[in-house]
């Protein structure tokens, strides 16, 4: 239970104190980035731990362990004395009073920077909310994965084809770099795993859709990129369905506007994010349609001198990007330290640059030797651009442990044409229900 009266115990200090809202990919550069010992550092997360969410469907396909893909926050600043750290569910921001409210208690700050990032936007579709998977947390992924090598069991035990047909068909939402990549994984699964684990099911049986409302597939990506995207999974024997869209589901068949319902269990949804709600400071002159706060040049929540926000959760528009930037990792990275850098110069009489954001490049990768890569001034495809995702994806992930753990799951992965991790592990009771809690 929250309370105004309650504390999450940081000691006194007459330095000021930077509350750091979220340890994601915002959250924790700032603070490994704020290296200012003048000022006393406090970080809220509802996890004990950072998650590496790019790898999320890598866990999902038993590719990756989630502890490969996972990093406690406390080890990143066991050296920091001026760095405290509180798990706890933050529920408010009282700008007045300058307080966080969360469900452990509450801490006064001088300065806020919020990154607690994005949530699955079902878009007020109830049926969907509830039935479908979503990728946005380790608890999740390990909930696909359990479901589907459940069904794959249960599969084997039916005599009726379209109970199988159920059990075994694969609905992705979303052509985004998170349902090409999934489906791109499972059409891998269906040709290396199944006809070896699963010997009695027909492989033929199986079918994967891609449900994509646009025209193309990976949208802000180049065309020949989007085109090369198509073709790979169209080859790799994944149905595209372009330009039409999920409107209801109930659990066993999945309704589309246009075409005819398809049987599957599995409604993986991919199909967008939009932000949490921080009661208190989410007023309609501050949040954008998706949620997002609005910011300065500066990453300063609009209104606010003192309170900043990065990542998914910043919408800044500048002439490049007047609707924001893209909600990707790299964009929460750069903000990050640009906010650590202008809290850090505070004070400092020079007038502070606007942050720009250098645009790096998007990357997807759909299978063996198989990615695409827009840089800055080309297009990638095939092994190249599959080796640039490795090395990308691997220099991002925190800790060596975890960065040696993942090579070594991709070669194994690579040269045996296997992935070993194909566990059932339930947290309690029924898959469905491990959902419902993570
Ligand atoms: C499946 C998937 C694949 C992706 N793939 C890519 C990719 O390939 N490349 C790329 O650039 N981007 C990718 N992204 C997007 C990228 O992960 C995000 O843009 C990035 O994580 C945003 O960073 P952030 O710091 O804003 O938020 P996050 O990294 O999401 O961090 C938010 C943090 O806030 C915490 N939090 C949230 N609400 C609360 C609360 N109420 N109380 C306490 N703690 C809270 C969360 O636990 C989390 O630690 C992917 C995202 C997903 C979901």
């Amino acid at each position: 239970m929250s309370s105004r009266e309650e504390d999450l115990n940081i000691p006194a200090s007459s330095d000021p104190r930077v509350v750091v809202l979220g340890a994601g990919f915002g959250g924790l550069t700032f603070v490994r980035k704020f290296r200012n010992s003048g000022y006393q550092v406090v970080l809220i997360d509802r996890n004990n731990f950072h998650q590496f969410q790019p790898l999320f469907y890598q866990v999902a396909m038993a590719g990756l362990e989630p502890s490969a893909i996972a990093f406690p926050i406390r080890k990143v600043f066991q050296k920091r004395e001026n760095v405290f750290v509180r798990q706890a569910e933050i529920l408010e921001v009282d700008p007045e009073e300058r307080l966080v409210v969360t469900d452990r208690g509450n801490v006064q700050f001088d300065f806020l920077v919020i990154g607690i990032g994005a949530v699955t936007n079902f878009f007020n579709n109830e049926a969907i909310a509830q039935k479908s998977y979503s990728l946005k947390t380790l608890g999740e992924s390990l909930g696909i994965r359990n479901r589907i090598f459940e069904d794959f069991e249960e599969s084997l035990m039916s005599r009726n084809y379209n109970d199988r047909q159920k059990l075994i068909d694969f609905v992705i939402v979303g052509g985004g770099p998170t349902g090409v990549e999934m489906a791109g994984a499972l059409a891998e699964m269906k040709r290396y795993i199944i006809p070896k684990d699963y010997r009695e099911l027909d492989p033929g049986e199986v079918d994967i859709y891609l449900v994509q409302s646009g025209e193309h597939l990976l949208p802000g990506m180049r065309p020949e990129s989007q085109q090369r995207a198509e073709r790979y999974l169209s080859d790799m024997g994944v149905t595209l369905i372009l330009n039409d869209r999920v409107v209801d589901y109930d659990g066993e068949s999945v309704f589309l506007k246009n075409g005819d319902p398809i049987l599957a269990e599995k409604l993986i949804w991919a199909a967008g994010v939009r932000c949490p709600e921080v009661p208190g400071l989410s007023g309609e002159e501050q949040v954008d349609n998706k949620g997002r706060f609005l910011v300065d040049q500066h990453c300063r929540v609009k209104g606010f001198e003192n309170i900043f926000a990065v990542g998914d959760i910043a919408r800044m528009d500048t002439d490049d990007y007047p609707y924001g930037h893209p909600q990707v990792a790299q964009v929460a990275l750069q903000m990050a330290s640009y906010v650590a850098s202008f809290l850090d110069k505070r004070g400092h009489s020079k007038e502070k640059k606007p942050f720009v954001y250098k645009d790096k490049g998007a990357l997807a990768t759909i299978g063996r030797n198989k990615a695409v890569a827009d840089l800055p001034r080309f297009s990638l495809g095939g092994f190249l651009a599959w080796l640039i995702w490795l090395w990308v994806h691997l220099y991002a992930l925190i800790g060596t442990r975890n960065k040696l753990i993942v090579v070594i799951n991709w070669m194994w992965n690579y040269f045996t044409y296997d992935t070993a991790l194909r566990l059932i592990i339930k947290q309690k009771g029924n898959s469905a229900e491990a959902k419902q809690e993570s």
